[in-house]
């Protein structure tokens, strides 16, 4: 009997972007078949990725705050690590979400099939025996680590994201490559579960998108507890019994090899976009393998989308999501376009760096005019009583018509309290809209407001 399948639309990759996308496909009456190469739904961020990365950034953060309030009169002692265990409860986070994945799948009616799809022609993509036949396909395959061709390969101590998640030990000496978001949260988690963490970054300043205030009051809160060497990069990794053995270039380099017991590798991710035989299809791919689209996700096949990170940055798994929305939508018959006014980034390091909208770098880049307005969290009640006022939040406002253009928050929680700001750039407040807005006393949220308050133009009378 053949394998044979006919579908109205066929999404290759289940990452936050192909599940999105078969899901709001289903939920509008299409016939969908979801292809993919892992055993379980959820692409990077679920298997390998946002959740587990979170799930181990909840055992740092708890060991963190213990181990902080010997300063407020309680005393827990030395925690006690069990790898086994902490591995097991960030599987089972993991489990939770793809089984639910699954599920959802099965209730939608969406046909889940596994193995590595790639294209034939113009309709037609084979997944082992399997041929499927498709009058549409959206192509969600994702992005992979970036690996440098200096650094030894097959050596266990040289790890990448993923390698850094299976947690199989905690390395005395550990050196992060790469300060970038993904870095540093590993980073976080090695640094509370015990390790002595370097973090090394080629350019002049940590995680490089975001605005240079934000990182240095990161890196002002972190000045003891990681060596962090900027505008340094790695020229060379000797692999030894005893130790990988690192040489350095650069304005911090160190004069001699330092010795790690592990590396980690987050350079930058890869997109795959190369790997699917598009071109069987028509579908242009560049030479780095990302996908171009349309502003509807299309690409140069009228019938072929693409979405997610194999499309382009920010590589974000709530970025991935909208575009598999949209590109449902739009195989659906909506006129619907993917033009947000701002994509959220977030780094759940310790404190938090979140920043939505423009920032001041690119403001300055683009030659806008703006003004910000920004409140010290050493002026909030709710930080003060937490015993963290180290961070800030900061709106960036229109010169001319005072509407917010974007904002940023270092700090706790500083990732949760974004989404009001994304809400006020997406619907074009001014700074009035928010300083009126009542928000509780006292949170931290608070400072949302106070900031548009110490803005000039937020109090103004009726014409
Ligand atoms: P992916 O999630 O990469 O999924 C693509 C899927 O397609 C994969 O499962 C792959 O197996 C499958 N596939 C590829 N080609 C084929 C093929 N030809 N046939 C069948 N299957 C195929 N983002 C955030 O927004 N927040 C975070 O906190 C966050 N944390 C992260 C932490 C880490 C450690 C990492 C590595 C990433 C993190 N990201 C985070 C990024 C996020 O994971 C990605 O942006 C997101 O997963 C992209 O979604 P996607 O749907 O484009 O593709």
């Amino acid at each position: 009997m053949s394998n044979d399948i006919k579908t109205q639309v066929v999404v290759v990759g289940a990452g936050p972007g192909g599940y999105s996308a078969a899901f709001r496909a289903a939920d509008l009456g299409l016939e969908v078949t979801l292809v993919e190469a892992r055993s379980t739904l959820g692409g990077v961020c679920l298997n390998v990725g946002c959740i587990p990365s979170k799930a181990l950034l909840h055992v740092a953060k708890v060991i963190d705050d213990a181990r902080d309030m010997a300063s407020h009169g309680v005393t827990f002692g030395e925690p006690k690590i069990d790898l086994d265990k902490i591995r097991s409860w960030k599987d089972k986070v993991v489990g939770q979400l793809t089984n639910g994945l699954a599920g959802m799948s099965k209730m939608r009616k969406v046909k889940v099939v596994t193995g590595y799809g790639k294209f034939t022609g113009a309709n037609t993509l084979q997944v082992g025996d399997t041929k499927i036949t498709f009058e549409h396909a959206i192509i969600a395959a994702g992005s992979e680590p970036v690996s440098l061709p200096f650094i030894p390969k097959d050596d266990d101590r040289i790890i990448d994201s993923t390698g850094a998640l299976e947690l199989k030990d905690i390395p005395g000496e550990m050196l992060v490559l790469g300060g970038g978001i993904i870095g540093l949260e590993m980073g976080t988690v090695y640094r509370a579960l015990g390790s002595k963490v370097s973090v090394v970054e080629f350019a002049d300043q940590l995680v490089p998108a975001a605005d240079a205030d934000l990182v240095k009051a990161y890196t002002k809160y972190n000045k003891d507890n990681y060596n962090i060497m900027l505008s340094t990069k790695v020229v060379g990794v000797e692999a030894k019994k005893d130790g990988l053995y690192v040489t350095f270039e650069g304005k911090n380099a160190p004069e001699k090899a330092v010795r790690y017991d592990k590396i980690l590798v987050a350079v930058g991710r890869k997109p795959n976009g190369n790997l699917l035989d598009a071109a069987k299809a028509g579908v242009n791919v560049d030479e780095r393998g990302f996908i171009n689209v349309d502003k509807q996700l299309r690409t140069n096949v009228g019938h072929i989308y693409a979405i997610g990170d194999v499309i382009g940055q920010p590589m974000l798994a709530h970025k991935a999501v909208h575009e598999g929305h949209v590109a449902a939508e739009v195989i659906s018959g909506m006129k619907h376009y993917f033009d947000p006014r701002c994509i959220p980034s977030v780094a759940y390091t310790d404190p938090e760096m979140a920043w939505t909208g423009i920032t001041e770098k690119e403001a300055k880049e683009q030659g806008l005019k703006v003004e910000t307005a920004t409140f010290p969290w050493a002026a909030s009640g709710r930080a003060i009583a937490s015993a963290r006022t180290e961070g800030f939040t900061k709106l960036i406002f229109d010169k001319e018509t005072h509407r917010i253009l974007g904002g940023a928050i270092v700090g706790i929680n500083a990732g949760e309290m974004l989404g009001e700001i994304c809400l006020a750039v997406e619907m074009g407040a001014d700074a009035e809209d928010i300083a009126l807005t009542i928000h509780a006393h006292p949170t931290l949220n608070e400072s949302i407001g106070l900031a548009a308050e110490m803005y000039e133009g937020s109090i103004t009378d009726l014409p």
